[in-house]
């Protein structure tokens, strides 16, 4: 198993050739694999080739494989669809096309192949790796090759990367372009949902996703869509009543519109197909509503690349070309996957197998395997949508003896995906019988409220309160960067005035720091000995105890975007470097992500600084590389400054002194977007991740249920973070994260998990080394 932490790319390659090259539907990001993938090898001192046209390209030969240079994937980052191209090959599919291929590989001496497809192109390429050695004796007993000319193909590399909107590969929590196949999606049920409202119209949305409802479920998370249809859990039998009990229901408590989501190979349980038009069908006679089919299409395939899948691409694409470095005939082919925050080879074989396997069981009708065969993931995001969707609370209801008040309380900067917490916190609450209880505009606003200033700064909500929040940014409930500390006994006497039993925190620094005090806070207070969670939510994912926060996908998107339209100014005029400074805090990891996600030339941290010989080192650098690419119509460049990289060397500055260092020979501007970071419209990411982690963090306060005071005191586990660490969704205790993880001083965590991606900017640039030395 290989870390995200990717260390950097000096493995001695003894001459690699490899090739890559995209197969079956194009999805955003593959491009990036591609570029990834070309650099890398050729920064390990390999041979890179691209093959065009998917397995075509490589039955066909010739010019079809050609050999890549470090200036042809320029740009490639931020493009949409596969600019080697794809295609469905049928010679591939029968032996006689795979030795043609085979023989094509050998004569431009290739002994590596990197595939980023879907499953079917996987399959392909695991049966070409198995039948290989035969391969080879066929060619040599049939003249077509000598033996001499096989010998150091005997073994044939190949590696995997899941390239595919539907997120359908066993083994991976997410594919390259999955997510941003879900942010079109999103985008346009955002735009429906406008209308649905003003018209109180119902919408049935078909989405892609024949064999898989990835999408049509995270789209359903993500937008707050009333029911969804998907293949691995087809509704119970009487679905057509279900359903329009769920959604007249709905209307009852107070909705204007309605959302259902259908994946195209949506079917009941006897596998008969349930197409929009039934689901229309049934909402306008059986529900009365006036309502509409949308189906998406194709725009669910294209369009650039959101952040997340460009990192995913780059890192994956990375992690193959080590993975074919450190190969030998034993190893098993590997997949390259992503569980929860951690980049992990997988047997190709047995994700294929587990992948089929899916299939196999839906088609048996054994729906239950069939979702356990998804990742963990999708049967939480599944008991998200039908918590927060949920009409019949039998069953679900705890004894009112177990029913706890849950305050929560929004802390710091707003974040995207804040509300989306809590709604679905509020509608977990209401589905189990505790009292959501909103302590309006922080901390500040819960103590104005006790010393009989303005009223209305806590209340209990109702499903419908939070019922629109799913999409929207900002902070519902109004968020404060005010501490307990400030006031700590009216907070206590407020947390008793309202008997909160349990807090739910969501944000940022502020948050944590929030929680920290309250947790220190019960040594004199008995209102604080209560469970407590916090979520992190903030723009700079600076939150010890997570490598995750929500908001802080949307502002690599918001940012990225920017950077796109940057690049492109920059291009156009040719010989322009911007420099573009970032929000983050003390933390580098905006800069750093976001400048994986663009192709930066250079990301400037706080946790490197800035030193006089690095700019000298990389106007060196720049000069190198606008004399080397000159009138490539790809050559905007970005360095990414973080805003608290240094104190001296501002943003303004560096631009200034690489224009006067130029001489002429190229210009330099610099670009703050600011609060555009913060994004507009919470990414589905931060949407999906909010629903599932708020679902998640009230769970974790229902264990403290039936405990004392003291108990609860006692017990470190009570003030906890919910996070991901690695491969795992994990709550940390707070008295550990504040001792032994926290750097207060900097607010961050003393271990950054992608501080060694640094590297990977830099080598896919051709960053020199002694640019980073101080
Ligand atoms: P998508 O997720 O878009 O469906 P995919 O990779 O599953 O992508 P397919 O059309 O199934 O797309 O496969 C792409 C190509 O991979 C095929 O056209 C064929 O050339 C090759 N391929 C697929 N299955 C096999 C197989 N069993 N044996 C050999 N080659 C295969």
């Amino acid at each position: 198993m290989a870390e995200l932490n990717l260390s950097p790319p000096a493995v001695p390659t003894g001459g690699k050739r490899i090739a890559v090259m995209t197969s079956g539907g194009d999805s955003p990001g593959m491009n990036g694999a591609v570029r990834a993938v070309v650099r890398q090898t050729l920064a390990s001192g390999g041979v890179a080739y691209a093959v065009y046209e998917g397995y075509q390209g490589l039955v066909d030969g010739g010019s079809m494989i050609k050999e890549m240079r470090w200036e042809d994937v320029r740009g490639w980052l931020s493009e949409g669809g596969t600019l080697i191209g794809t295609a469905r090959c049928k010679a591939f599919m029968e032996r006689p096309g795979r030795l043609t291929a085979a023989n094509n590989m050998i004569e431009k001496g290739i002994n590596a192949l990197i595939i980023c497809g879907g499953d079917g192109s996987l399959t392909g390429a695991d049966k070409f790796r198995s039948e290989w050695p035969s391969l080879m004796d066929e060619l040599v007993s049939t003249g077509k090759r000598k033996e001499d000319e096989v010998k150091h193909h005997r073994h044939l590399n190949i590696v995997g990367l899941v390239g595919s909107i539907d997120n359908d590969l066993s083994g991976t929590d997410a594919t390259i372009g999955c997510y941003s196949s879900l942010e079109r999606i999103c985008q346009s049920i955002d735009y429906i949902d406008a209308t649905a409202f003003s018209h109180q119209r119902a919408f049935v949305i078909e989405v892609m996703g024949r064999h898989c409802g990835w999408l049509a479920l995270m789209a359903g998370v993500s937008c707050g869509a009333d029911f969804v249809f998907c293949p691995e859990n087809p509704p119970s039998e009487n679905w057509e009543s279900e359903m329009c009990n769920i959604i007249k229901k709905h209307r009852e408590m107070g909705k204007r519109k309605t959302i259902v989501v259908v994946a195209e190979g949506a079917h009941d349980r006897q596998l008969n197909h349930i197409s929009p038009t039934m689901v229309k069908d049934l909402l306008s006679e059986k529900v009365g509503l006036d309502t509409r089919v949308t189906t998406l299409g194709h725009v669910q395939r294209g369009g650039p690349p959101c952040a997340y899948d460009r990192m995913l691409a780059t890192l994956q694409g990375v992690e193959a070309v080590k993975a074919v470095l450190e190969s030998t005939p034993e190893t098993p082919s590997p997949v390259i996957c992503i569980v929860e925050n951690k980049i992990v080879r997988k047997p190709l074989v047995d994700a294929i197998a587990r992948t089929k396997e899916v299939a196999a069981n839906i088609a048996k009708k054994d729906f239950e395997a069939a979702l356990k065969g998804r990742d963990a993931e999708f049967e939480e995001f599944l008991e998200a949508f039908n918590i927060t969707t949920a009409t019949d609370k039998s069953g679900m209801l705890l004894p009112p003896e177990k029913r706890m008040r849950v305050g929560i309380i929004h802390v710091g900067a707003p974040a995207g995906g804040m509300n989306a917490a809590t709604r679905a916190a509020v509608a977990y609450c209401l589905t189990k019988g505790h009292t959501p209880v909103a302590l309006y505009n922080g901390f500040p606003g819960l103590c104005r409220h006790h010393n009989d200033k303005p009223l209305g700064s806590v209340r209990v909500l109702d499903w419908l309160d939070a019922e629109t929040w799913a999409s929207r940014g900002g902070s519902e409930i109004g968020t404060n960067r005010g501490l307990p500390a400030e006031d700590m006994e009216t907070t206590a006497a407020c947390f008793e005035l309202y008997k909160i039993d349990a807090l739910f925190v969501v944000g940022g620094f502020e948050a944590f720091t929030a929680v920290s005090q309250l947790r220190q806070g019960r040594q004199q207070y008995d209102a604080f000995k209560i469970p407590m969670v916090i979520l992190p939510a903030t723009v700079s994912n600076n939150v010890p105890g997570t490598e995750y926060s929500i908001g802080s996908d949307t502002c690599l998107n918001a940012l990225i975007t920017y950077c796109d339209a940057i690049k492109q100014s920059a291009s156009a005029s040719r010989r322009r470097v911007f420099v573009v400074e970032t929000q983050g805090g003390a933390s580098g990891y905006v800069a750093t992500i976001a400048g994986l996600a663009i192709g930066a030339l250079a990301v400037y941290t706080p946790e490197e600084g800035i030193h006089l010989n690095m700019l000298v080192e990389d106007i060196k650098f720049l000069k190198h590389s606008f004399a080397t690419d000159a009138g490539h119509s790809r050559s905007g460049k970005i360095i990414l400054r973080n805003e608290k990289a240094s104190k001296v060397y501002t943003t303004e500055l560096i631009a200034n002194i690489i224009k006067e260092e130029a001489g002429g020979r190229f210009d330099s501007r610099f670009a703050v977007p600011g609060h555009v970071q913060q994004g507009g419209t919470p990414s589905p990411m931060d949407r999906v991740r909010a629903v599932r982690f708020g679902v998640k963090s009230l769970q974790y306060l229902e264990k403290f249920i039936g405990k004392s005071k003291q108990e609860i005191a006692d017990d470190p586990m009570s003030a906890s973070v919910i996070g991901i660490r690695g491969a795992r969704v994990k709550f940390s205790a707070m008295e550990k994260i504040e001792r032994d993880e926290t750097d207060w001083k900097d607010r961050r965590p003393k271990e950054e998990f992608w501080m060694s991606l640094i590297d990977v900017v830099d080598t896919l640039s051709g960053r020199p080394k002694a640019c980073r030395t101080p």
